[in-house]
């Protein structure tokens, strides 16, 4: 089985250009993941890439297999994550380009699987325990603060924490939905971020986002609103920058056997009663 320790959620901008990358496809409980993984070696980590939105960018936002992304990681070896993304701010000082490292998530989604923990009865035909995963914080704090100073060591001062609401899109936020979540003191709106997070924390992995903002969201500007080609415009302009960073990132994470963070303690008295990859 292919093995990598670092796992990379995004576009193909992050890893088209690296050579000897192997394509491997993986097979989860939950389905096949929106691509293949793309392996290869970075800064002497072993790195797996998955375009989050499939390698033609063609999965819409709700119908990504999350859970079995997460899997497929996991079951080639990765236990730490950066998921890169596109937001649009909520307030003003956070325009396009800004760089921002939440800590705290909002999960306005709908329609998503968000669990391993289902209650699913196993194939043995036995029906697991209810199982509830500790979330307060839903990013690992090394990850956060290793993206920050990856992110200053290219000189682009990041936002330092704040809250992503994740909504359940495609479409964009109105404006008084927009305005509702700025009210609420949220920092960026995005449609991946959850369950990404909370998937990676119930398999014990490392989560860390970062977040590109493309857009000012509706409530947040005085324009006709958010469009698909100024998100694309923005993001075409900082994806150099943001793969410079993120690359800095994967060669600064620490060795997968040092980690002692929280995400490794969200089930401590827990009996998981599934067999994780
Ligand atoms: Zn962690």
């Amino acid at each position: 089985m292919a093995n990598a320790e670092i796992g990379v959620i995004g576009g193909s901008g992050f890893y088209s250009f690296l050579e000897d990358v192997s394509e491997v496809q993986v097979e989860t409980p939950y389905g096949p993941p929106s691509d293949s993984l793309y392996l290869g070696e970075l800064a002497g980590r072993q790195v797996a890439f998955l375009p989050r939105h499939g390698r033609s960018h063609t999965v819409p936002p709700h119908k990504i297999n999350y859970r079995a992304n997460l899997w497929a990681l996991r079951s080639v070896g990765v236990r730490q994550v950066l998921g890169p993304c596109a937001v649009g701010g909520l307030r003003a000082e956070y325009g396009p380009g800004t760089l921002l490292v939440p800590d705290q998530l909002v999960d306005r989604t709908k329609s998503r699987a968000q669990t391993y923990f289902d209650g699913e009865p196993l194939p043995d035909g036995s029906v697991p325990n209810v199982v509830h995963t500790t979330f307060a914080d839903p990013y690992c704090p090394v990850g956060r603060s290793v993206a920050l100073a990856a992110a200053r060591g290219r000189e682009w001062e990041p936002v330092d924490g704040g809250t992503m609401v994740v909504i359940e899109g495609p479409r964009f936020s109105t404006r008084a939905e927009s305005q509702w979540h700025a009210a609420a003191g949220w920092s960026v709106v995005g449609m991946t971020g959850h369950p990404e997070a909370v998937l990676a924390r119930e398999l014990g992995l490392c989560y860390t986002s970062m977040a590109l903002v493309t857009d000012l969201d509706a409530g947040a500007e005085t324009g006709e609103g958010v469009s698909h080609t100024e998100v694309l415009k923005v993001f075409g302009e900082n994806v150099g920058r943001l793969r410079e960073v993120l690359f800095d990132a994967v060669a600064a994470l620490p060795p997968t056997e040092s980690r002692s963070c929280l995400c490794t303690h969200a089930h401590d008295g827990w009996d998981l009663g599934i067999e994780l990859p």
